[in-house]
């Protein structure tokens, strides 16, 4: 059995734990590799790792590390393919979809290579008779990322790019379910000439993260992951006077109004409802019809999930994969009987879904349940599978309201032809990314990610210029010279500009 190991100080370790995780195959069901779980003194070699590393790292020069950033770049770049397979295996998303996570995550390396101006300070002439301010950003030191199983390879390069171009070393604690890919990581890192200890990976479970949280050494910690431990973790780093920004749940809605081209609606809530098994913190799982929209959007919906091909994710065709373990799939399955006990109509059902010479997989086919009221479990719980809950409102505030009094805020869309329905949404809706005519607004690497109300606990986005700023903390200096020809005398006011 392949044992998956940490990655301290620039080479693998198996660390002193003994404790062990397995990793499954979801496509078949087996499990094919063990993880070890780091002890709160694993840990602690890795933060000592990278504090020590710091101390050089966060001295080289600006054109040194955007220098290390660009061979990464062409390394991550060369290795797409290689990564999405790994990804693949271990979540069980289809390969297509795991090089799609890959790009996006290769686009966040690539604004961190411009971070000689993504760190260029302010400058003030003569803010009063001989004196000047500037400001600079330094970096915090040793900062660490929790990451959820569902980008294993996208979710950390939100973080470690961003914060090792600032000049800080990372600690990544990447999900125990499929933690491979981050291994493949950091050997790339290191192949880019990345010096021992920047960038660290440490396996683990709540032991691991609660070493993290409490480490004296740790200076901030980059979560994404459930809302309730987000919140665990906002509340335990926040009591340990850390930089915290958690990332949680989501329940994304999409409404459809009448006048929307609904053939072009239903395409994309299909792939963004069952893209990834709906596996995604930005995939749509509330569909909200308007008025008359309603029964066409579902029947055109039902006859595309109907289609959607389901398999292997190493299988070319398959357009779908298998959920990440059974225990996600018994939940879901859980979900959708509570959703039909509930009153809910299930008008596709995936919940016996067998995919052959696949029988052992973790496989729920896409499901639709239409008639969903708010007061319903497959509503009111974050599902995180393939199953879109049609709700029906019948005006466009209706839908805005039943928006904003979810508990998160993560995404949303809206589809429509009026720009002034999509313009009243954009500005009520309490949510942090919008999209119009777009399912998944992802925002591209140079804008910062993050969710409103439940989804985010913290003051900063992730990346994007959020990302600088939180991986750094700013000196303003005011600054003088003293000429001789304008002697300065003692004066006991409060310094005031002349
Ligand atoms: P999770 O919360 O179970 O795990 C996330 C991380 O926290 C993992 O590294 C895990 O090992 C660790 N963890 C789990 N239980 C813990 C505990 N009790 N104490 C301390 N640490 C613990 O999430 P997941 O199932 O891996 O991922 C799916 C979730 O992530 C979904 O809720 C999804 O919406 C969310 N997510 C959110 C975003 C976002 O940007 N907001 C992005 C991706 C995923």
């Amino acid at each position: 059995m392949r044992t998956i190991q940490h990655w301290i100080g620039g080479q693998t370790t198996a660390g002193e734990s003994a404790r062990r995780s397995t990793v499954w195959n979801p496509a078949t069901g087996e499990t094919q590799a063990e993880v070890t779980l780091a002890s709160t003194s694993d840990v602690d070699t890795a933060v000592r790792a990278a504090k020590t590393a710091f101390e050089s790292w966060s001295q080289s020069s600006l054109s040194q590390r955007s220098k290390v950033l660009f061979a990464f770049r062409e390394l991550v770049n060369a290795h797409v393919d290689e990564l999405a397979e790994i990804v693949s295996d271990e979540h069980g998303k289809v390969v297509s979809d795991a090089k799609g996570e890959v790009q996006r995550g290769l686009e966040v390396v690539e604004f961190a290579c411009g971070i000689p101006q993504l760190l260029k300070g302010d400058y003030s002439d003569q803010v009063s008779r001989g004196v000047d301010v500037y400001s600079f950003r330094e970096p915090l030191g040793v900062v660490a990322g929790i990451t959820p199983f569902n980008f294993p390879v996208m979710v950390p390069m939100w973080m470690h790019p961003v914060a090792i171009a600032c000049g800080n070393a990372f600690v990544l604690k990447p999900s125990e379910r499929d933690p491979s890919a981050s291994v493949r990581v950091a050997e790339l890192w290191a192949e880019a000439g990345l010096p021992e200890g920047v960038f660290n990976v440490v396996h683990g479970d709540k032991e691991s993260v609660d070493a993290l949280l409490d480490h004296p050494d740790v200076q901030a910690i980059s979560f994404v992951g459930s809302t309730p431990i987000a919140k665990y973790i906002h509340e335990r780093a926040n009591a340990t006077g850390k930089r915290v920004q958690a990332l949680g749940g989501a329940k994304n809605h999409a409404v459809i109004l009448p006048d929307a081209d609904l053939d072009f609606a239903a395409n994309h809530l299909v792939s963004a409802a069952f893209g990834s098994a709906g596996e995604r913190c930005m995939a749509i799982s509330a569909a909200v019809a308007v008025g008359e929209a309603g029964d066409a959007i579902v029947e055109a919906v039902n006859a595309k999930a109907n289609e959607v091909v389901v398999g292997s994710g190493r299988d070319a065709k398959s357009e779908m994969g298998p959920v990440v373990t059974p225990e996600a799939r018994d939940r879901i399955i859980g979900l959708i009987d509570a959703g039909e006990k509930q009153g809910g109509r299930v008008t596709v059902d995936g919940r016996s879904l067998v995919v052959p010479g696949f029988e052992q997989g973790f496989f729920v086919g896409p499901t639709v349940v239409d008639e969903v009221t708010p007061e319903m479990d497959v509503y009111s719980e974050e599902v995180f599978g393939p199953v879109l809950s049609v709700l029906r409102v019948e005006t466009v505030d209706e839908a805005i309201e039943l928006v904003n009094a979810n508990p998160y805020g993560n995404g949303t869309a809206i589809f429509t032809s009026s720009g002034e329905a999509a313009r009243r949404f954009q500005r009520g809706v309490h949510v942090g990314m919008i999209g119009i005519n777009v399912p998944i607004p992802v925002p591209m690497a140079y804008y910062s990610f993050g969710g409103w109300k439940d989804s985010l606990f913290g003051d900063k986005h992730i990346h994007g210029p959020e990302g600088v700023s939180f991986y750094t903390r700013a000196k303003v200096v005011t600054s003088r010279w003293p000429q001789v020809e304008h002697p300065v005398a003692s004066s006991f006011h409060f310094p005031t500009a002349h």
